[in-house]
């Protein structure tokens, strides 16, 4: 049994925007499930103020001339103990844990997150006498990324993990920032936190801790690619020994069909029958014709380049001509949100866009779709192709990241051998997009194949059990080679 300080910018269902909140929420309940002592550490945004109870003072400081202080409680519905950095300067706003509510990023994001990291170095060296230490600290994306940086001078010092959920966003500030966070100025060099003339807090992680992960076996080699790596292959690269992957799970309370309380059916592999009442629902609530015949693929994501809008666009007025409904749920980059909504005025019977964030909708959707389509250009781990799958509504995947990990194509090889899940675009444009899309239409007529691949999808074991036990090797690992390391 380890102590483990697990550090989050957002946790599901506390404050979310991607799947670092759904994993920052799940993945500590499934190890403390294993014996391990596992503490997560989030921001107290007000989001998060308003869900938790009884939270108690532990502790107080300062840094950067602000009040912080530590607050305790635990993260719903579980035992484990949730510390929260409440600093009302830095995170008691409206809008975003990132961005305000005009989608810009707050200008004191360096600042924000400089501090979060500060007090984590100061729990890791127990320098605020909570009675409590960790032996490894597991760091996620780069609003967590000083961290290892700040512990790594240090002889006695919790190993450190360094977890990439997605290495496009790397937390990227001016040297003057650098300089007012007053950190160490032998970090500023190109060996270290300088990324081409910037700070980059990404880098603490992938330059000092002690492992790193990625949230899929199929990434963690991808980024060693220039064409993933976002200029940090070669960084990547370096540190290969101690790079790998591990598959992200899912939180199967919260994604079963079978208990779902969004659903207007629930159902299961034995009783898929009951599944299309769900679509009946959602073409009903979305105002398209309802008609169970009609396939009904959903898509749910942010709205931005990764997720493969440019090439649904560019296959849209295709799409718009097959005997197909569309349901899009998401937000993001305006000239995505218009253009989609633009189609969608145009097509009312075929497409239906809602912008906006809406977790209610997005069971819905998982429920109600035959097919889900995730086109990523590149995807770390991806979640909706796992809820998908578990929904029985086959993914229409890239073949990239954690995508390539988790669908197989429902080719007649992949058939007969009965591992066939979903489907495969092999090429990153709308032809190939359209191609195998026509490809699953023709499959969803035969309605025996159709159900053996979604019942074997619905087979698929993607508990967070089998992930905690990786990540509780890789923590072993991380103790070895903290204990080699030259300080
Ligand atoms: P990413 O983290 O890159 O956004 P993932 O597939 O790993 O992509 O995780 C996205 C998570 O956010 C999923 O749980 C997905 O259902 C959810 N999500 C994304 N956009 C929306 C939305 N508009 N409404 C509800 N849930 C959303």
């Amino acid at each position: 049994m380890s102590k483990i300080l697990y550090i989050s910018s957002e946790a599901f269902p506390l404050i979310k925007t991607g799947g670092l909140a759904d994993v920052a929420g799940s993945l500590p309940i499934a190890l403390s499930k294993q014996g391990e002592e596992i503490h997560l550490l989030l921001p107290a945004y007000p989001q998060v103020m308003q869900q938790v109870e009884n939270t108690q003072q532990l502790a107080s400081s300062h840094y950067y001339g602000l009040d912080v202080s530590l607050l305790e409680t635990h993260l719903p519905n579980s035992d484990v103990p949730l510390w929260l950095v409440n600093c009302p300067a830095a995170f008691e706003r409206p809008g975003g844990p990132y961005m305000d509510s005009d989608g810009q990023p707050w200008h004191d994001n360096a600042l924000r997150f400089a501090l979060f990291c500060q007090i984590a170095v100061d729990i890791a060296l127990d320098r605020l006498k909570l009675g409590w230490q960790p032996d490894i600290v597991h760091c996620n994306d780069w609003q967590s990324g000083l961290v290892p940086a700040l512990l790594a001078s240090f002889k006695q010092r919790p190993a450190t993990l360094f977890t990439i959920h997605n290495l496009a966003y790397q937390g990227l500030f001016s040297q003057q920032t650098f300089t007012d966070l007053e950190l160490p100025g032998n970090l500023w060099q190109p060996s270290r936190l300088e990324f081409y003339d910037q700070l980059s807090f990404i880098k603490g992680g992938l330059v000092y801790a002690d492992r790193i992960n990625a949230v899929s076996p199929t990434y963690a080699r991808e980024i060693l690619l220039p064409e993933f790596g976002y200029g940090l292959n070669g960084l990547l690269q370096h540190r290969q020994a101690r790079l790998s992957g591990i598959l992200n799970g899912i939180d199967q309370t919260v994604w079963n069909p079978a208990t779902d309380p969004h659903l207007t059916a629930n159902y299961d592999s034995h009783k898929l029958a009951q599944k299309s009442k769900n679509k009946t629902a959602l073409q009903k609530q979305l105002g398209l014709p309802v008609d169970a015949r009609i396939p009904l693929v959903g898509m749910i994501s942010r709205m931005v380049e990764q997720k493969g809008l440019d090439i649904i666009l560019g296959a849209m007025a295709e799409i718009v001509n097959l005997p197909i409904q569309l349901v899009m749920l998401g937000n993001g980059e305006t000239h995505y949100e218009i253009q989609l909504v633009k189609w969608a005025n145009n097509h009312p019977d075929k497409l239906n866009v809602v912008i906006g964030y809406n977790e209610i909708l997005s069971h819905q959707i998982e429920a109600g779709s035959d097919m889900f389509l995730m086109p990523s250009t590149f995807e770390p781990c991806g979640l909706n192709q796992l809820y998908s799958l578990r929904y029985g509504t086959l993914p229409i995947v890239r073949n990239v990241g954690g995508l390539a990990d988790t669908v197989v194509d429902a080719n007649d090889l992949n058939r007969k051998s009965k591992t066939a899940n979903g489907f495969v675009i092999t090429e990153q444009s709308a032809e190939a997009l359209l191609t195998t899309l026509r490809t699953a239409l023709g499959l969803y007529q035969e309605t025996a194949a159709w159900k053996k691949l979604q019942r074997a999808a619905m087979k698929g074991d993607f508990s967070w059990q089998r992930s905690a036990g990786h990540y509780i090797k890789l923590y072993q690992q991380a103790l070895s080679d903290r204990d080699q390391a030259v300080v």
